[in-house]
């Protein structure tokens, strides 16, 4: 597409939409490259790190390299998760009650099924089938119990950001492949084992900004239109303040990039296609939480702290001594209700205590959408980024926010200036494996993986298999 000369002298070297971790990530390589360039953020809340949420802490496997040499690199030391609450209980709604065992075993079959059919999902990554079932018809074909029906239902809503029966089964597994699979996602969300390590994201936010004195942001400021010109870019905010360019990077979650305005229109090439069917996207709600109490209540009861709810969907655990934290799903109507259904639900299993929170913090934000195949080149002088909307190894996790960050900068440096890109940073800039290598799944192991309570076709495998037996059986005792 050609796209018109602009009349202006562009202001700014590097403009980036966000400040989220991605955004500061990018920032951070770009001063890091060249000092003198002049950069701006923007970003449309009143604080920084996006989904990193207030004074949270957040966890990193071994495996996110990106994200470990992020955290070298601002002189973060993470620490491995402490485990000395482990010989305490778990606090989970899966575990109580007559069907816990079986709503487990059914649950864990088919986690373990996903899993190994998910490496055949890499190569082709949101090709889409027809009629494939939607995540929610495969969760209630599969499962018996409320429980773990309830528990499959949370975690697609949570990695694709829709409710499951807008999601695909083949787009909820291309997802899951390119997040690290399924129980690493699982991990993340609601077990946090101890060979995590843990990052405080206040601390996280903090070191950042020590190190990015020469980078100016702008909170308040959300970004509306897009204009592409062929030597510059002008991005207009709500207050329709103009800030020019020579190279923007989108540093927003996919479905915030639509909101934007483009002029000219993003080319079909570089639309991801949303793969939901029905065009209808309802916006689901997270409110990461954060309390102080003077006292572990839970502790005190047995539990390690590790709490687990499906409805209302709460996930929480003790982050620091006497200090719970976690999040909530919800929806916008639900939203003036979350602390007190909060408190409900931790009342319930932990006390009355629980309602008096010497310190209580909350955030809100828009959960985001990877249900769309995920970016990997820019557009002229617009770059995208982001952990969900970009391909990374860790998508939708921080190292996928890092690694998007990091390639944006180096493409925008490419862009404004190419002479300070080494060939060390171009080697950091090509994409990456997508995903780290899957398990070698053998047949009779896919096989046994089906096994399951409600899995009709295997009991009549079963049944068919039993009777064959006995009939053979039988034949020999009677011709002898
Ligand atoms: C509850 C929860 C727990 C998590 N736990 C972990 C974990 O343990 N380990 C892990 O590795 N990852 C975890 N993650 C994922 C990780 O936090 C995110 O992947 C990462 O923070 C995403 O960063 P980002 O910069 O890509 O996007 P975001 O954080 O979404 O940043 C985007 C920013 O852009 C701003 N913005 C949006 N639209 C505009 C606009 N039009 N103009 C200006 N600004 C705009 C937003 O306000 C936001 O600040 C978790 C996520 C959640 C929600």
């Amino acid at each position: 597409m050609d796209l018109p000369f602009g009349t202006q002298t562009p202001e700014l070297d590097v403009l980036i939409v966000g400040a989220g971790l991605s955004g500061l990530a990018s920032a951070l390589k770009i001063q890091t490259k060249e000092s003198t360039l002049k950069v701006r953020i923007i970003e449309a809340s009143d604080r920084l790190g996006g989904q990193l949420g207030q004074n949270a802490i957040r966890f990193v496997d071994g495996e996110q390299k990106d994200m470990l040499d992020f955290l070298t690199l601002i002189q973060l030391s993470p620490r491995r998760r402490r485990s000395d609450n482990d010989r305490l209980r778990r606090c989970w709604d899966l575990d109580r009650g007559l069907t816990a065992l079986p709503a487990k075993f059914e649950l864990g079959r088919y986690i373990e099924m996903l899993d190994l059919r998910m490496p055949k999902f890499r190569s082709k990554r949101f090709n889409l089938r027809e009629r494939v079932s939607n995540m929610d018809q495969h969760i209630c074909h599969h499962l018996f119990f409320n429980k773990s029906r309830n528990f499959m239902l949370n975690l697609v809503e949570l990695v694709c950001g829709l409710p499951a029966n807008e999601v695909d089964y083949d787009v909820f597994m291309s997802v899951c492949s390119s997040c690290g699979g399924l129980k690493m996602l699982i991990d993340f969300y609601f077990t946090h084992p101890s060979s995590f390590y843990e990052v405080s994201t206040q601390q996280l936010i903090e070191n950042i900004l020590e190190q990015m004195q020469f980078t100016t942001v702008t909170l308040n400021c959300r970004a509306v239109k897009v204009e592409h010109f062929k030597n510059y870019v002008q991005v207009t905010d709500e207050r329709e303040q103009k800030h020019t360019a020579q190279a923007v990077i989108l540093a927003i979650p996919w479905n915030k990039v639509q909101q934007l305005e483009f002029d000219p229109r993003i080319p079909k090439a570089f639309l991801p296609p949303l793969a939901t069917k029905s065009g209808h996207n309802p916006r689901r709600l997270i409110t990461q939480f954060h309390l102080r109490y003077g006292k572990s209540v839970w502790a005190e009861l047995g539990y390690s702290g590790n709490f687990l709810s499906s409805q209302p969907m709460v996930s929480g655990h003790e982050c620091r001594m006497s200090t719970f934290c976690g999040y909530m799903l919800h929806s916008p109507e639900e939203q003036d209700d979350v602390l007190e259904d909060l408190m409900d639900a931790l009342a319930e299993q932990f006390g009355e205590e629980m309602r008096q929170p010497l310190e209580c913090q909350c955030s809100t934000d828009e959960l985001s959408v990877a249900m769309h195949k995920p970016q990997t080149k820019p557009w002229h002088r617009v770059i995208w980024s982001s952990s969900s909307a970009v391909g990374t190894s860790y998508r939708s996790l921080m190292g996928g926010a890092v690694q998007s960050g990091v390639r944006a900068a180096v493409n925008a440096l490419f862009v404004v200036r190419p002479q300070v890109v080494s060939w060390k940073d171009m080697l950091d800039e090509r994409q990456n494996r997508t995903t780290p290598d899957g398990v070698r799944t053998g047949r009779l192991r896919g096989l046994l993986s089906r096994l399951n309570l409600y899995n009709v076709t295997f009991y009549s495998f079963f049944v068919l298999g039993l009777i064959w037996l006995l009939n053979l059986g039988y034949g020999r005792a009677s011709a002898s």
